[in-house]
């Protein structure tokens, strides 16, 4: 399968390429910042670097782990950008997962105000989500994603053979952001997932990537800076942030904690009567499937509560949530009645 995906916004327009990485022409560019961590490094670096046409590069190794998605890592990569003399038409390179093309991103957006930056993603998470529309971030004790840019790349290469060396548990963590597409935006495509197996079949495997990434380019073409529609790629993260941040970074995976999060937020959209109980159990059914947590108990509700107000959505003490509205459909509603929330949050 080769596929180019076209994403234009106000401030790019890039292609995404889906199919096997071939030779990239990268001589317009004085040197290049490859930013990656040890174990990607250690499995594909060298076909990254067969694959890369260029006059200078450098590679900057950051520690693996969403744990050091923070500005230390940050810093880590900037100085490294000036220890090898990036200029203005240098380019960074971010080959790895979500924690890489975050990062790397984020480098690039404030490195000499803004250099290019190209995004190589190596986990299927990233490749269905977290490479594409141009949110660049970093953790820090608050909370998850609370520092960071809007900040587009110059192009993204999604070549699906990097996933034969992720391990089960990660992959089955990228699947829970494709099935938040399709709630939110496709209910055929919801159907169609239920009927296909994503890790044995590399056919359906390709197109849910190809779909994935369609739906979000549309999105993000439509509301660059989540201003509307765009907030709807939040679903279950309000919740799937929280959870993430109680288990410091390193008890759930990140894809792990946004399924349990879909799952608080099917709660509430049921008690709200916008969401049948059986499509919700067709929601949590799908994610098990894949064997992505659905359930979470919610130690102290008060504490969690008190957490949802610093999410990036919460606008003048307003709480905002992404729910589904039937499958195929989502809704963002603002201040639930107290109760209900946290009904929904107990269950
Ligand atoms: P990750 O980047 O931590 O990668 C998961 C693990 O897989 C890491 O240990 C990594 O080294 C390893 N890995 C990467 N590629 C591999 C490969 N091909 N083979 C074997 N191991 C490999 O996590 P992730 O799930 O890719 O991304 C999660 C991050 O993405 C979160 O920080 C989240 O906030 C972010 N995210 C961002 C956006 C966005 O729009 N910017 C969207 C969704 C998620």
């Amino acid at each position: 399968m080769a596929e180019i995906i076209q994403l234009n916004t106000d401030s790019n327009s890039y292609n995404i390429a889906i199919g096997a990485l071939k030779k990239i022409d990268l001589n317009k560019y004085s040197k290049v910042l490859v930013v990656t961590n040890p174990r990607v490094s250690a499995l594909h670096i060298n076909k990254l670097l067969s694959c890369l046409d260029c006059k200078e590069m450098f590679i900057c190794t950051i520690k693996d782990g969403e744990q050091y998605k923070n500005l230390s890592s940050i810093e880590f990569i900037l100085e490294n950008a000036f220890i090898h003399k990036l200029d203005r038409k240098s380019l960074i390179i971010a080959f790895g997962g979500g924690v890489i093309s975050d990062m790397g991103g984020f480098a690039a957006s404030i490195y000499q105000r803004g250099i290019d930056f190209i995004s190589i993603p190596t986990t299927l998470l990233a490749q269905v989500d977290a490479s594409v529309g141009g949110k660049t971030g970093i953790n820090n004790s608050f909370g998850k994603n609370l520092i960071g840019t809007f900040y587009q790349p110059k192009a993204v290469y999604i070549d699906i053979d990097f996933l034969a060396t992720l391990p089960k548990r990660e992959f089955n963590a990228g699947i829970s952001e494709i099935i938040k597409m399709a709630v939110c935006f496709d209910r055929d495509f919801f159907t169609w997932l239920e009927n296909v197996d994503l890790i044995n079949n590399k056919s359906d495997l390709e197109y849910a990537i190809f779909k994935s990434v369609s739906i979000k380019a549309d999105i993000v073409c439509k509301d660059e800076k989540e201003n509307g529609i765009r907030a709807g790629l939040n679903y279950g993260h309000t919740f799937g942030h929280i959870i993430e941040l109680l288990g410091n970074y390193s008890l759930y995976l990140h894809g792990e904690s946004v399924g349990m999060g879909m799952c608080k937020a099917n709660n509430l959209a049921v008690l709200l009567n916008k969401l049948d109980i059986k499509d919700s159990t067709r929601i949590s059914n799908l994610l098990r499937k894949y064997e992505i947590p659905t359930e979470y108990k919610i130690q102290d509700l008060n504490n969690f509560y008190d957490k949802l107000f610093l999410d990036k959505k919460s606008q003048n003490n307003d709480l905002r949530f992404i729910i589904p509205n039937g499958i195929g459909n989502m809704e963002i509603i603002t201040n639930p009645p107290k109760e209900l929330l946290f009904e929904a949050m107990s269950i």
